[in-house]
């Protein structure tokens, strides 16, 4: 008892705490990232007391009834927010999306994959599918510094699956029509999850890492269409194994339970700003508010191509390197992070996920206005 009662001491202080305006900073970081005010304060409270239960969401076993309903939940609504029917199954797994990129092969690679190269991790992706058998990069844009979306390839009709990356977070490039195919489509959608109502139906296999728009970063979401499964002969270990995955319900070993829990809190996020439509509408906005100022402001340019610059990371350069200090001090003093460019590209880089409201956005179209005009 004595333990509620502090907890309830704590819940009463971090009540106080909850002003209006509590994270001043406009966060652009690449991930992990900003997510809604209303998780974090849910999230903060569920660590002090999950759901009136005396216990925090930390230390709630994964096997408790309580926790067992958040993954089932988040199982269900991720289907949900995809628009996925039950050929579908949804599962949080460990390793990140860069675990994904062994996974995939591994349970799909019998002969041949095909592979899109757009950017750092796409070609992270395909290098670890050669090990497990012959992997047809069909298209690049390496030689042009990543900065397209190549359109003109074919697809092998032999080919076990097409792998692409829907949205590259280092280069700010994005697939605006998703390929095509007669094979099994399997997409890292890392950075632009749930960002915008495309058909995901279109996909055999979508994986996310959570750190961008899915949560906290820990657990990796895979939605993966059953039908495809149980095609290779290899054995495969069991905790890469999906068809293992599916039937043990995400719980084969440990769940990341506090990374899973923000996964629920962020997808009935979406779900109260009705849906991925209204998300879309509103990253368009942001995001055609930022590139205007980049292609008005004579003082920087955008890196990706025009056609095919993403909603989600949005890269640019200064014209003239040697102004870097006083841009760096203007947007530092209007409280903005997480504006410096991947380290492999440089410049700068603002995401813009779901979460990021128009008003931090209007914030660094005014310092990059300000900066126009006191240079
Ligand atoms: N894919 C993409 C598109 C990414 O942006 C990232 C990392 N930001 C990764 C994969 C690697 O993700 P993780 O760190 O979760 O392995």
């Amino acid at each position: 008892m004595q333990r509620i009662h502090t907890q309830t001491e704590a819940l009463n202080q971090l009540s106080v705490c909850f002003l209006p305006n509590i994270m001043k900073k406009h966060n652009f970081s690449a991930g992990p990232s900003i997510l809604p005010q209303s998780v974090f304060e849910k999230a903060s409270k569920a660590v002090l007391n999950f759901e009136d239960s005396g216990l925090s969401i930390l230390e709630i076993s994964h096997r408790s009834k309580e926790f067992l309903n958040v993954i089932e939940k988040a199982r269900t609504l991720a289907l949900q927010t995809a628009g996925l029917d039950d050929s579908y199954e949804a599962l949080f797994l460990h390793g990140g999306a860069s675990t994904q990129f062994l996974s995939v092969p591994y349970n799909l690679l019998k002969k041949k994959a095909a592979y899109i190269d757009t950017g750092t991790w796409s070609s992270k992706a395909l290098n670890e599918a050669q090990l497990f058998g012959n992997v047809a990069i069909i298209a690049s844009s390496k030689a042009d510094g990543y900065k397209y979306i190549p359109k003109d390839f074919n697809i092998p009709p032999d080919a076990d699956y097409l792998h692409i990356t829907t949205n590259n977070t280092i280069y700010g490039t994005q697939f605006h029509d998703i390929p095509n195919t007669n094979i099994p489509l399997v997409a890292d959608m890392s950075s632009d999850i749930f960002s915008r109502d495309i058909d995901y139906s279109k996909f055999s296999l979508i994986y996310a890492g959570s750190q961008k728009n899915l949560g906290a970063s820990g657990s990796t979401m895979v939605l993966v269409k059953k039908d495809i499964l149980g095609k290779v002969s290899r054995k495969i270990p069991s905790i890469l194994d999906y068809q293992n995955q599916i039937q043990s319900e995400s719980m084969f070993n440990t769940p990341t339970t506090f990374s899973v829990y923000v996964n629920l809190l962020v997808l009935q996020w979406i779900q109260e700003q009705g849906g991925i439509k209204n998300i879309e509408k509103r990253n368009k906005a942001k995001a055609e508010l930022l590139y205007n100022e980049i292609d008005r402001n004579p003082l920087v340019e955008g890196y990706a191509a025009k056609q095919d610059r993403s909603l989600m990371n949005v890269s640019f350069f200064l014209k003239d390197p040697s102004m870097q200090e006083k841009f760096d001090t203007l947007w530092k003093n209007a409280n903005i992070s997480g504006l410096k460019g991947h380290r492999n590209l440089g410049g700068y880089r603002a995401s813009i996920y779901n979460a990021m409201p128009i008003e931090s956005v209007q914030v660094l179209v005014d310092v990059l206005q300000e900066f126009e005009k006191n240079s």
